[in-house]
């Protein structure tokens, strides 16, 4: 394989899984949110990875075939973020930061030409309210991020931070020179999607063995080699 170096100018972290673990928290509110606004309770739980937070009511709605999905799903992205706000302590509580985190966020914050922001199936106010949590948000310019209220779809997700970016910070940033750091096969298929490099790590419902066989650029276990991280970036 040829040796091409890249100079990763815009890295993207996705939340959960692998910033944060919120622990069972972020569930609970969406089986809570829904049985208020629907009045019954999801009986299943959908499965959240690397979705975007509409992507998830929208399958809890159709699963539980409720009439009128689209109020019903208005209704509950309002009501979202307000529930998890008032609980936020217990994602303090349960959740944790996931290793090597804090280093890695300092490492990329070093790096002259590189600016780090988030790219999250969360909507944007759940993304601040988890990272608030955690003491992360100060991390991020949320402004240039993308986010689950942006799309539904994440695959569209790496073309509303560059534009975002563009319009901000007055400089185009080419998709190849973007790292998607995810930890679900969605990340990757965002990543490609959006001609952006990715880094998958298994801090979160998959497996090392089966995101490596997704063949993403990068892959590692955790982030808590702050250099072998770096390299990804250079
Ligand atoms: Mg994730």
């Amino acid at each position: 394989m040829g040796k091409l170096l890249h100079m990763t100018q815009l890295v993207l972290w996705d939340i959960d899984g692998t910033l944060v673990h919120a622990g069972n928290v972020a569930g609970e509110i969406f089986n809570q949110t829904i049985e208020r606004v629907t009045g019954s309770r999801p009986t299943v739980q959908v499965r959240m990875s690397g979705k975007t937070d509409p992507q998830i009511t929208r399958e809890y709605l159709e699963l539980m075939k409720i009439k009128d999905i689209e109020s019903a799903l208005e209704e509950i992205l309002q009501t979202l973020p307000v529930d998890l706000e008032r609980q936020q302590h217990l994602i303090r509580e349960q959740g944790w930061v996931l290793p090597g985190i804090h280093s890695a966020l300092d490492g990329v914050e070093a790096l002259e030409g590189v600016e780090q922001t988030l790219l999250t199936g969360n909507l944007e106010k759940n993304a601040r309210i988890k990272l608030k949590a955690f003491d992360l948000d100060h991390r991020f310019d949320f402004a240039v991020g993308a986010y689950g209220s942006d799309h539904h779809d994440r695959r569209e997700l790496v073309p509303v931070a560059l534009e975002r970016y563009r319009r901000l910070r007055a400089r185009v940033i080419p998709p190849h020179e973007v790292l998607v750091i995810g930890d679900s096969p969605n990340d990757l298929a965002c990543a490609r999607a959006g001609g952006a490099r990715c880094l998958l790590v298994a801090t979160g419902r998959t497996t090392f063995d089966e995101l490596r066989e997704l063949q993403p650029d990068f892959v590692m276990a955790n982030l808590e080699d702050t250099s072998a991280f770096l390299e990804t970036l250079l």
